[in-house]
């Protein structure tokens, strides 16, 4: 957002500029700024969806109209079509009414108006002033070019006098070379363009009689059913048509910027290969994920302007969500295979369809109403189009519509099409903890097994393999398939010798696991004797129940940020208080470590939108997030003291970097505790989950009274190696000596004055244990289900072995190398 103010500008009128272009507003802004001469103006700019993406985002509108708000109002001015939309979105988004009021929206030129418009604000006019100013910015160059009149429609010529309406819209036409047509990449990179136009244009299909259709409008080029070889008309109107036609009919030339052999359809083959995820064997039918329904039973619609307001917050919510992901997908994948998300950003600014919803809401229905009928109409026209393959993008359209109505009613958005193996693309986290008992097994294209959707799996005892390659998406729903979550294995239908192999190899796998729980209640001690704490890593309470029946010591984290997700706002301190204590009693008197909010990165909530960043793992997420929301952070920290006077309870913070992090939320903790003071049994705690701050060990362990080392993060930063990325799983592995040589630094910085404990999926991977015991760690805290085999690994290792081994493993390349290390010594060999 950039502005061009002093203290001085407060009782100035702020101004707003609203483009697709970030580039275009910040020369205009530049522009204007060279003729104030210096004089303080409120400007503030809300363009585009990056730095180089086109768009414009009603919730970036209103964040820029709080900026620059003062008394005196403010001014918006707005490029084409959607600019406009959305900043009538962006009134309806404002928190305080009487802001919305001070608003006005102009209609005039974009830089011309800027720069006028600047000039009256900085010399003290009222807003309407400077609307007006604005608003006759073309006067001067229209007397200067001596064309006044041009504001009217320029008088047709003798011959051109017959026929009226062929001057006024000009009219071109251009043959879909498009393998699958205009389907939904290229027509919303078409309808992009459209929007970006100072022109009314329509399209007829001539082939088929369809149309002619607005052509800003997704949903209605999509009913055009545009197919390879169909001739399509442009029919453009308005002071830029020319322009407008010349530019579409290049952008037709270009085949809408789709690769022609490059059908759309599965993403390129990018992972090395099927990943283990969570263990286990599973033989089952192919179920895919279809879109949830709305709720039976819906609350009575309130005032049509709150019904609207929710839609509005929805829309605007789940746009952020697809922006986010978008970006992750033209990093991870490439920015081809993005564009799929192009379309459905479209699909929700599309202002055909939320004019709908909008007029459904003003005769009276619910905001969940409004919005499920008006989708249900347009995924009706996809469904009937003539083409197969743009009937299946009916798909994109329930995936949007779902998105919106989850967002609204805080249900999950997807849900399974029956009992079986779930095979998709990634899921998210709220994907992950939202998925019912019917998933016996889990495949995904892409994802890496340290993504939160692989830990969710683990947490539930649901074997999973990752990174399988999109090739997995074309299997026909009810295909029987075998994996293997434990070696990455992956079979498609199966012959009756392989189906009888696998059903052994389960067979013994149940049996040594059914021995391994038998002994998981009694504590693990080492060959030597040296006691290894085995705890549960959590996400709910229905978790703290797996981890006492499984044997767990304790409850060494709680992803507290899991109770905040699939919902439509965070809970409050009686809830949080609740769900706290229902954990601590499920664990019935065995410590429990409660990890603070750990969102951003590839947890966002919809509830608190986050801003979409390049590289989210490095963003604002963890305690950097927190300590900026101290309103979440203290209640969550009031609730966990509350729950630490009755049961004994740590807390710990995530993705602490510096000193200054940890004083500030121990400070925020202790008002949390309020006048009682921190309870007594009370222990405090940090991640080790960033680089730096393993090197500066020794700073943090004066506020300390654990540490915890999050693997999963800690190897991603050291390695650079994104953990949700498929192309980089290989890589991202914990046993590199690099990590290593961060843990032993820990450990050894530490030893004899608090322990540390790896709560990571590192502890759970049994190449692993032997070389974080060896390296000093005496706790490591698992998902549920694992613990009895943990347990049964520490047992049968000896940690004399162990430190030898870990100090080999410290000189070697790679992790590959100590993996053959461990396997060829005696902690290799398992019990
Ligand atoms: C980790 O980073 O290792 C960790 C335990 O935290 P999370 O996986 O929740 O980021
Ligand atoms: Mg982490």
């Amino acid at each position: 957002m950039a502005r061009t103010e002093d203290a001085s500008s407060d009782s100035l009128v702020g101004i707003v500029v609203v483009s697709h272009s970030r580039a275009l507003a910040q020369a205009a802004v530049e522009l204007a700024s060279e003729m104030l001469n210096g004089q303080p103006v409120r400007i503030a700019v809300a363009a585009g969806l990056d730095e180089e993406t086109l768009g414009t985002d009603a919730v970036r509108i209103k964040e820029a109209i709080q900026e620059v708000d003062s008394p005196e109002g403010v001014v918006v001015l707005m490029d084409l079509g959607s600019a406009v939309l959305s900043a009538e979105l962006a009134l309806d988004l404002l928190d305080d009414p009487v802001v919305g009021e001070r608003v006005l929206l102009s209609a005039a030129p974009l830089v011309e108006g800027l720069v006028v418009a600047a000039v009256a604000a900085a010399g003290g006019a009222s807003r309407k002033e400077v609307a007006a100013e604005a608003h006759s910015a073309l006067m001067g160059k229209a007397a200067q070019l001596n064309t006044a009149q041009e504001t009217a429609p320029p008088e047709p010529d003798a011959g051109e006098q017959a026929d009226v309406t062929e001057v006024a819209e000009m009219a071109a036409e251009f043959t879909v070379a498009n393998p699958h047509g205009l389907h939904a990449r290229p027509a919303a990179r078409l309808v992009n363009e459209v929007r970006g136009l100072d022109a009314v244009v329509r399209l007829r299909n001539l082939t088929t009689g369809a149309g002619p259709v607005p052509a800003a409008s997704l949903s209605r080029v999509a009913t055009l059913a545009a197919l390879h070889g169909h001739r399509v008309e442009i029919l453009a109107s308005g002071p830029k048509a020319p322009e407008a036609i010349d530019h579409l009919l290049a952008l037709a030339a270009r085949n809408f910027d789709e690769p022609l052999d490059d059908a759309p359809g599965p993403i390129p083959v990018q992972s090395a290969g099927p990943l283990p995820a969570s263990p286990g064997i599973r033989i089952g039918p192919v179920r895919t994920l279809s879109s949830a329904q709305a709720p039976a039973h819906l609350p009575p619609a309130t005032s049509p302007p709150q019904e609207w307001r929710r839609v509005v917050e929805a829309v605007a919510a789940v746009r952020l969500e697809i922006e986010r992901i978008r970006a992750v997908t033209a990093r991870s994948v490439g920015p081809h295979e993005a564009r799929i998300f192009d379309a459905h950003l479209m699909m929700l600014g599309d202002a055909e369809v939320l004019a709908d919803v909008k007029d459904r809401v003003d005769s009276g229905a619910s905001a969940v109403t409004a919005w499920v009928d008006a989708f249900a109409v347009v995924e009706k026209q996809w469904t009937e189009l003539p083409d197969p393959y743009l009937r299946a993008r009916a798909e994109d359209v329930r995936a949007v519509g779902a998105q919106v109505l989850a967002a609204l009613t805080g249900a999950p958005a997807l849900t399974m099409t029956g009992p079986g193996i779930l095979i998709a693309r990634e899921l998210t986290p709220a994907q992950a903890a939202g998925l019912d008992d019917a998933v016996q097994g889990i495949v995904l294209a892409y994802g890496s097994p340290s993504s939160h959707a692989a830990i969710l799996a683990r947490s539930r005892g649901i074997p999973a393999v990752v990174a399988a390659g999109p090739g997995v998406l074309d299997l026909a729903e009810g295909t029987t398939i075998v994996i293997d979550g434990s070696t990455g294995e992956l079979v498609i239908d199966p012959p009756v010798a392989t189906l009888t192999q696998f059903r052994e190899r389960a067979a013994v796998l149940e049996a040594q696991q059914s021995k391994h729980r038998a002994a998981a209640g009694k504590p693990a001690f080492t060959v030597d004797g040296t006691r290894i704490e085995v705890a549960a890593n959590l996400g709910s309470r229905v978790d703290a129940v797996s981890a006492t029946a499984d044997g767990a010591d304790s409850a060494g984290l709680v992803r507290t940020e899991f109770l905040f997700l699939n919902r439509d706002r965070a809970p409050d301190l009686q809830d949080q208080v609740a769900e706290y204590l229902a954990i601590a009693e499920a664990m019935g008197g065995r410590r429990v470590t409660f990890r603070t909010l750990d969102v951003g990165g590839d947890k966002p909530l919809t509830y608190l939108p986050m801003p979409v960043e390049d590289n989210p793992f490095l963003g604002h997420r963890g305690i950097r997030l927190a300590l900026d929301r101290r309103d979440l952070l203290f209640d969550q920290l009031a609730a966990i003291c509350q729950v630490a006077r009755k049961a004994p309870v740590s807390v710990m913070f995530p993705m602490v970097t510096t000193v200054a992090e940890l004083r500030d939320a121990r400070s925020v903790l202790e008002d949390a505790a309020g006048a009682a003071g921190l309870p007594e049994e009370l222990r405090v705690g940090m991640m080790v989950e960033v680089p730096a701050a393993a090197l500066k060990i020794a700073t943090f362990l004066p506020h300390l009274d654990f540490i915890s080392i999050g693997t999963n993060d800690l190897t991603q930063y050291t390695l650079a190696a994104e953990r949700g990325n498929a192309a980089v799983a290989a890589l991202s592995d914990p046993l590199d000596p690099g990590v290593l040589s961060l843990i032993q630094q820990v450990c050894h910085t530490a030893a004899g004055r608090v322990p540390v404990a790896v709560c990571g999926e590192a502890a759970a991977d049994h190449a692993a244990i032997p070389v974080l015991l060896g390296l000093g760690v005496r706790e490591l805290s698992v998902s549920p289900h694992s613990v009895p085999s943990v347990k049964a690994r520490a047992r049968a290792l000896d940690l004399a072995h162990c430190i030898s081994l870990a100090h080999a493993a410290l000189d070697l390349d790679d992790a590959a190398a100590v993996r053959q290390l461990v396997s060829s010594s005696p902690a290799g060999h398992e019990s």
